[in-house]
């Protein structure tokens, strides 16, 4: 069952896969977008990620386009910002803006279709093949656009994978984020002081999250808390059986924690567990080797790139994929790095790029790029850089890496070069 034909298909609802949509059908492109759930986010809402983490560099922001519009579209319905949590935003209410801003921008959304295979011949995508209810759904397009976070369909089109770090492959742990409610704020104490509870709990066996600490953060609700400290290790994210186990393994963990929280903590006496995030959330998965491999020195060096297509000022975050412990690298002071867009083309294929976390880099350099602001970026320059090509019949690496930009500019982002964002 074939219907209708696009000039772009993105395959995924996340940040990268709404910037792709977004940025494709600004351009101009018939543009549809295919996700599994029935709403958009992906990390932001499927996984209950918050906030976003840092899109600044020296107090100055540095990533715009999609992601300053779906933050303006959150401030004008009340769902983004709080006091201590300027960059937290509503997960709900980032699901109707998301929407909003696709639907005004002309995509065309497929919901509950679940991205199953893809027909390819010699370096070309043919088709992709969607799981339905109404069974397999076949859909054709000039320009493909992988914004799975996994790389599905990177991965069906047979595309050279990656995955975890080199020495063993196994990728970061995952984290089932969950939210207390009727937290009376004003009584919680330091970080610190619930991280030593945390620690005298864990010597007492009565919690056994490998996690070192417990990270939090205040969200828009004055009365809730964000709990990003369940760790399941040793898991793969593109295994079912594995992703099963993780999950729940993760659900036992939110319980203890939230025992722990309400039986040890000041001000979570009366709490209450009030949301689990629908899936647990996927750090890492797997990474489509492309024309260029962003590393971990790109990162901390603050490499610009002359096909810089958004910027990155995350530092390198690696949570222990085998236990306890993260590793931060950070960033100089200031400074960002570039994403070059060479990284979003995938290595022997002429119409599919890769709009998401799942881009061209070191396990290393993954841990920094992979944050919702960065992926926001890298996720609308693969939809316009689709678009281009669908209209031009060109191959992405034929694609004017100025004409990119400036379009680009024109859509709201900004790229650090002087000549181009003050055109
Ligand atoms: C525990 C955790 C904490 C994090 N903390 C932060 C944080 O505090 N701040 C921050 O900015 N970032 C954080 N991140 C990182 C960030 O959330 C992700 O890296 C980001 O969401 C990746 O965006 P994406 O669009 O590439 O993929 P995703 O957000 O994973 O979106 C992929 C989308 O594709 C859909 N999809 C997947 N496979 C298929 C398929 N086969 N068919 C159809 N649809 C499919 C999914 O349902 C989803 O909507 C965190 C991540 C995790 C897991």
């Amino acid at each position: 069952m074939t219907r209708d034909s696009y000039d772009v298909i993105v395959c995924g609802g996340g940040p990268g896969g709404i910037g792709a949509a977004i940025g494709a059908a600004r351009a101009g492109a018939k543009t549809l977008l295919i996700e599994r759930y029935g709403l958009l986010g992906g990390g932001a809402t499927a996984m209950l990620v918050n906030p976003f983490m840092t899109f600044h560099a020296g107090g100055q922001q540095i990533i715009f386009g999609v992601l300053q519009d779906i933050i303006d579209r959150m401030k004008s319905m009340g769902g983004y910002g709080a006091p201590k949590a300027p960059h937290a935003f509503d997960p709900e209410i980032f699901k109707i803006a998301a929407e909003q801003l696709c639907l005004e921008a002309g995509v065309k959304l497929l919901y509950h279709a679940f991205l199953a295979g893809a027909q390819t011949e010699g370096d070309t995508l043919r088709s992709v093949e969607v799981a339905t209810k109404s069974g397999i759904l076949s859909l054709e397009a000039s320009m493909y656009v992988d914004s799975t976070g996994d790389a599905d369909l990177a991965a069906f089109a047979g595309a050279e994978i990656e995955k975890g770090r080199p020495e063993d492959g196994l990728s970061q742990p995952m984290t089932l984020n969950f939210r207390m409610a009727r937290v009376d704020r004003e009584r919680v104490p330091s970080r610190q002081e619930i991280t030593d509870l945390y620690i005298a709990a864990k010597e007492r066996n009565e919690l056994d999250c490998p996690r070192e600490n417990v990270l939090w953060f205040f969200t828009t609700e004055p009365d809730v808390i964000h709990f990003n400290t369940t760790r399941v290790i040793m898991k793969d994210a593109t295994d079912p059986w594995e992703m099963s186990e993780a999950e729940i393994e993760a659900r036992r963990q939110t319980w203890q924690i939230a025992q722990f929280l309400r039986r040890e903590v000041p001000g979570f006496e009366n709490a209450y567990l009030a949301h689990t995030a629908p899936q647990i959330g996927v750090r890492e998965s797997r990474r489509v080797m492309g024309e260029y491999v962003l590393t971990a020195d790109d990162c901390l060096a603050a490499r610009k790139f002359d096909d810089c297509i958004t910027r990155g000022s995350y530092s390198v975050d690696i949570h222990n994929p085998a236990g306890t412990g993260t590793v931060i690298k950070r960033i100089p002071p200031g400074e960002w790095y570039d994403i070059p867009f060479r990284c979003l083309i995938p290595k022997g294929f002429k119409n599919l790029l890769i709009g998401g976390r799942s881009i061209s880099c070191t396990h290393e350099a993954h841990s920094a790029i992979r944050v919702m602001p960065i992926v926001f970026g890298i996720g609308q320059a693969a939809g316009v850089a689709a678009a281009m090509c669908a209209k031009d019949s060109l191959d992405p690496r034929q694609v004017p890496i100025r004409k990119l930009q400036e379009i680009l500019v024109q859509q709201g982002q900004r790229l650090g070069k002087d000549w181009l964002d003050e055109a």
